[in-house]
């Protein structure tokens, strides 16, 4: 979460005094959420506005909230609840908007309630409070907006909304479905980030693969080509930049094998984030989940042959209602088989208004928990022994991070936050945002170690 007083806020804000009216901004919830926080501040930096660290500074108060799960609707209205005790005038936004009643039950006073992604309404909240200063130099905006990411990655949206039913979510009725961006406009923001020093893009949207679907592939220009609104396009485009492109949440639709030649040429990053959930084709329809295991495990052989760099991401849903044993082992066997490089696992866990919650034969919480426990063993031997074949190759990787003992890394195979990171021991003349080339060392389960190569130490 990224919060008012946190130093994530404050540096970017570059607090200053003036007599412009200051806003503070409470960020909780996903990578996404994160993006339209990015936005509505862009857009209150843009209009004069001055960002506030701290509740006592601020005018008023806007909380972005995040609805995916029942914890994170605890948390969201807990945030509110102590924006409102903190300040008294609370704007409030994001996923759990979609449902104000509950919002205004917990807390009758908030000023205003809008939903996702709902950037101008947002901002009209502001505007009916507090008029915007209208300064000519406070105005001005750096052409990135303003980035609650380290300044070298950034994420870049590219749709909005799901056109799926998956059973245990309920994005679709908190986002609502499909809505592309057109190519043109995904391209000029990225082109305005990579401008401003971003080394990498985290291209992210709920259905990443669909991009366009809603749009019929509408043709598009960029620096005057013309260029269809779709995935195969886009990180064509992408590709052109100066920056590393990391695609995630694709689903395995024939289209993607588009991609493949791309990351084979080195064009986009040889990254896949692909989320599977499960593995049999019982619990895979109780999900509604697109996905057949025989299928997937044919479509990854061959990308792999074609591009024997592809790091693979999935992750997994363990104990949803219902799952047998023998089901849960037939997971573990597609696992065993995909040799996935990179795996995150959940238990299932009902989310209020999920079609899920009717299924019968809920798994006890201690079960879910030891299959969770199984499946992470099984994956932490093949994620080892996969970064282990890894040890003695040379690669480029990106720096994170440069500490006084130790710089931090991730090289084309780790997306931050989620993904391994590689650790170079000693004092390095580097900075954030650097690719320098390496010599993998040492491997663990999830992480790699590393020597830079034609670096000077320190
Ligand atoms: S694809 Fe499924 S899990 Fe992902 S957002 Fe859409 S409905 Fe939810």
């Amino acid at each position: 979460m990224l919060a008012i007083g946190v130093n994530s806020i404050a540096s970017i804000t570059e607090p200053m005094k003036s007599d412009a009216p200051h806003i503070g901004f409470v960020s909780l919830g996903c990578p996404k959420n994160l993006v339209d926080s990015e936005r509505i501040l862009s857009r209150l930096r843009a209009e004069g506005y001055e960002l506030s660290a701290t509740y006592q500074e601020a005018e008023l108060v806007v909380v972005n909230t995040c609805g995916f799960i029942d914890a994170a609707v605890d948390e969201s209205l807990d945030a509110i609840g102590e924006a409102l005790r903190e300040n008294g005038r609370v704007i409030v936004t994001g996923c759990l908007g979609k449902d104000e009643q509950r919002i205004r039950d917990a807390h009758p006073e908030v000023l205003a309630v809008t939903g996702a992604h709902a950037y101008e309404a947002v901002m009209e909240a502001v505007h009916a409070q507090i008029p915007a200063p209208h300064d000519p130099y406070t105005s001005l905006l750096p052409p990135t907006g303003v980035k609650l990411t380290p300044r070298h990655y950034a994420y870049l949206r590219i749709s909005e909304g799901c056109n799926h039913s998956c059973t245990f979510c309920i994005i679709p009725d908190l986002r609502g479905p499909l809505v592309s961006r057109p190519l043109g406009e995904v391209m000029q923001e990225a082109e305005r980030l990579v401008a401003s020093g971003v080394r990498e893009l985290l291209v992210v949207s709920q259905d990443t693969s669909a991009y366009g679907v809603d749009l019929k592939y509408r043709p598009d220009f960029w620096q005057g080509r013309p260029l269809q609104t779709r995935i195969r396009d886009l990180a064509y485009a992408l590709g052109e930049l100066e920056a590393w492109i990391r695609f995630h949440y694709i689903y395995p639709y024939p289209h993607v094998d588009d991609l493949i030649p791309l990351m084979a040429e080195g064009h986009v990053q040889p990254y896949l984030d692909m989320p599977l959930q499960h593995a049999n084709p019982r619990i895979l329809k109780l999900m509604q989940r697109p996905a057949a295991a025989e299928k997937v495990l044919e479509r990854i052989a061959r990308w792999r042959r074609e591009c024997p760099e592809l790091t693979l991401r999935s992750t997994f849903i363990v104990g949803f209602p219902g799952e047998t044993e023998a089901e849960f082992e037939q997971l573990l066997d597609f696992l065993r088989e995909a040799r996935l490089d990179r795996v995150g696992c959940f238990t299932y866990s009902a989310v209020t208004g999920a079609q899920a919650n009717q299924l019968p034969d809920a798994l006890p919480a201690e079960l879910k928990e030891e299959r969770r426990a199984r499946f992470m063993e099984v994956q932490a031997a093949i994620s080892r022994e996969r970064l282990q074949a890894r040890v003695g190759r040379e690669t480029i990787v990106l720096v994170d991070e440069v500490k006084e003992k130790q710089v931090i890394a991730r090289s084309s195979a780790d997306a931050p936050e989620i993904d391994g990171r590689v650790f170079m021991p000693g004092a390095w003349d580097l900075e954030a945002g650097d690719f320098i080339e390496v010599r993998i060392t040492a491997a663990t389960a999830h992480d790699l170690r590393a020597e830079p190569l034609a670096v000077e130490a320190d």
